[in-house]
């Protein structure tokens, strides 16, 4: 049986960021933007998933290291409250590796065969050498992070909401078998804008078409003028439609109404430029990303001041890791 969850605030709120990079601008809008407005009013729990990144990343593992601790420098820059909330590198609490072999042995493989993500997947996953182990399992220790924290919220945008049922299905089958009392965890739907990599296709490590969260003002100076427009706008005289150029994606997320405007009604008249209107988003995003950059910079500067935030956070996730995880064992009267 499971427990009902109580509808009243404060929830716990459970959510990851995947350790493959630094933190581009996908992971931003489509994660720590909601961590953001979520921090304040809830218990949260924020992990950066390093061993749901070495599924994958297994061949580089000795770059993850310092994905961790960039992407950490990058959370506590564009403002998650450390203090406030739990904030730990997946790795460093052990407790997640063992509740998920728990959850493996009471998940059946057919579970695992229909997750869509992974039937869509196989044939990239064979190509790439990561049609392995650890990413076929990866939703059953997606379900160990959750419950490890009794997660009863878990942010996701609308076409995550599938990925989820798993995570309950399998905390389901926990309960019914050792009468225990893990919180099914429900979706917290939120905005999650699609962001596309520079060139139009979907942001990828392999396309190399990525941008980050804090790049130098070089780099995204270059990056933002390779970004694709409107094909069918070939000379500067044709009109374009913003609907169908990247540069107006990253606007949307990136510039004021007031800029969106200008954009669509010089673009739609010919009254602007390609080359003004990649200048106008380059001043937008460097505006926006100036300070936390200047902040993670400081950060990555002072390694024993990152390692201090990092150990905290680490002991926060483990007290309550390890709690939690005994109440676990001794459902399971291990
Ligand atoms: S003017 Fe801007 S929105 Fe229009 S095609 Fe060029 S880059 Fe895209």
């Amino acid at each position: 049986m499971s427990e009902a969850i109580p509808q009243v605030k404060p929830m716990k709120i459970m959510s990851g960021c995947r350790t493959t990079s630094q933190l581009h601008v996908g992971n931003f809008w489509g994660a720590v933007n909601n961590w953001l407005k979520l921090q304040n009013d809830n218990e949260c729990y924020f992990g950066v998933m390093d061993l749901h990144g070495l599924t994958t990343a297994y061949k580089s593992s000795h770059e993850i290291k310092n994905f961790n601790r960039d992407i950490f420098a990058d959370l506590v820059a564009w403002g998650i409250d450390t203090d406030k909330n739990t904030v730990f590198i997946q790795s460093l609490v052990p407790e997640h590796i063992e509740l998920f072999m728990h959850f493996a042995n009471l998940t059946p493989m057919g579970w695992l065969e229909r997750v869509p993500t992974w039937k869509d997947a196989e044939e990239e996953a064979k190509a790439s050498d990561t049609h392995n182990l650890g990413r076929f399992m990866y939703p059953v220790l997606q379900a160990a992070d959750i419950a490890l924290y009794n997660g009863q919220k878990v942010p996701v945008g609308a076409d995550q909401v599938a990925h989820l049922e798993l995570t309950r299905e399998i905390i389901r089958r926990f309960n019914f078998l050792y009468k225990g009392k893990l919180p099914e965890p429900q979706a917290l739907l939120t905005e999650t804008p699609l962001v596309p990599g520079l060139d139009g296709r979907k942001m990828s490590k392999s396309y190399n078409n990525g941008l980050l969260l804090t790049e130098d003002e070089k780099t995204l100076k270059k990056k933002v003028n390779s970004m694709l427009t409107d094909t069918k706008r070939l000379r500067r005289e044709d009109v374009g439609n913003p609907a169908d150029c990247t540069v107006f994606t990253f606007h949307k997320l990136y510039s004021t109404d007031q800029d969106l405007k200008w954009v669509v009604d010089g673009c739609t008249t010919a009254g602007i430029g390609c080359g003004d209107c990649k200048a106008k988003l380059c001043a937008n995003i460097e505006e926006k990303t100036k300070i936390p950059r200047e902040k993670k910079k400081e950060l990555l500067n002072n390694p024993k001041a990152l390692d201090s935030i990092i150990d905290q956070g680490t002991e926060k996730a483990r007290l309550v890791a390890r709690k939690n995880l005994n109440q676990i064992k001794d459902w399971m009267k291990l």
